[in-house]
């Protein structure tokens, strides 16, 4: 069995030790005998290979600039259709705004998004602060209950993670949030909310890498792309004092 991850735009979207989450799916997936190709999708990158899971990390404002042409004008035909038709993704942060329907950023110019979400993001400059500092969000029901995740989950039903972000994003109506804020910012450190949920998408504000203390989501991406109902039992009893000791850190 193989897992073949396309990772988007890897020099410039990448704080916090997002690429970390590759590594971690290769990981992962390579102690379960799955073989893993990963392929860098670059700004020169042309598409064509067919992926089991996309991922996008988050950069400042002049990153997402540098990556805005070409996310919109040569890969956006290919991302949507794929998270369209339930292709699974995860996109975190500054990819996550991209993927909305615009982004207001910090100097006020407007990024028209790929409204592959049915969501908005603004910078408020500096009338607002940014949001920074440790999060811990409870998941959502929905995404709770999916059989996937319940058979490969030996964490429980929290996420933790680290953001940074000036946006402040808003779900629109029908759109799904990933999980409600316990301590943290989350979308817009108003409404509770955290990331978004949309067909196989995840969009999420955490860094970390957000995988790092979160294997039950690690493990449900590698499985649920490939359609398997479960995976081998890892022994996560480090991590899982770490994803323990991180509910208990303020923000
Ligand atoms: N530049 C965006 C913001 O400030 C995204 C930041 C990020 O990816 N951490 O909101």
């Amino acid at each position: 069995m193989r897992l073949r991850i396309g990772y988007f735009y890897p020099e410039q979207l990448n704080l916090y030790g997002d690429n970390g989450n590759v590594e971690i799916l290769v990981y992962r997936a390579k102690k379960r005998g799955i073989d893993v190709e990963v392929e860098n999708v670059g700004l020169q990158t042309s598409l064509g290979k067919k992926f089991d899971l996309v991922l996008m990390g988050g950069g400042p404002d002049s990153s997402q600039k540098e990556v805005y042409e070409d996310l919109i004008k040569v890969k956006g035909v290919y991302l949507k259709d794929y998270i369209n038709s339930g292709g699974f993704g995860l996109y975190i942060c500054g990819a996550y705004q991209l993927l909305g329907n615009y982004y207001k950023s910090a100097d006020g110019s407007v990024l028209e998004g790929l409204g592959a979400f049915d969501l908005y993001t603004e910078h408020f400059g500096n009338k607002k602060p940014r949001c920074i500092g440790n999060v811990v969000c409870e998941l959502s029901d929905e995404f709770r209950h999916k059989e996937v995740f319940n058979s490969v989950n030996k964490i429980g039903s929290t996420l933790v993670g680290f953001e940074n972000h000036g946006g402040r994003t808003y779900l629109g109506e029908k759109m799904l949030p990933l999980g409600k804020i316990i301590t943290g910012h989350g979308n817009n450190s108003g409404d509770g909310y955290e990331g978004v949920l949309y067909k196989n998408s995840i969009g999420t504000y955490l860094h970390g890498p957000v995988l790092s203390r979160n294997p039950h989501l690690a493990d449900y991406l590698v499985a649920a792309s490939l359609g398997l109902d479960r995976l081998e039992s890892l022994d996560d009893s480090l991590i899982l004092s770490a994803h323990i000791a991180s509910k208990k850190l303020r923000q």
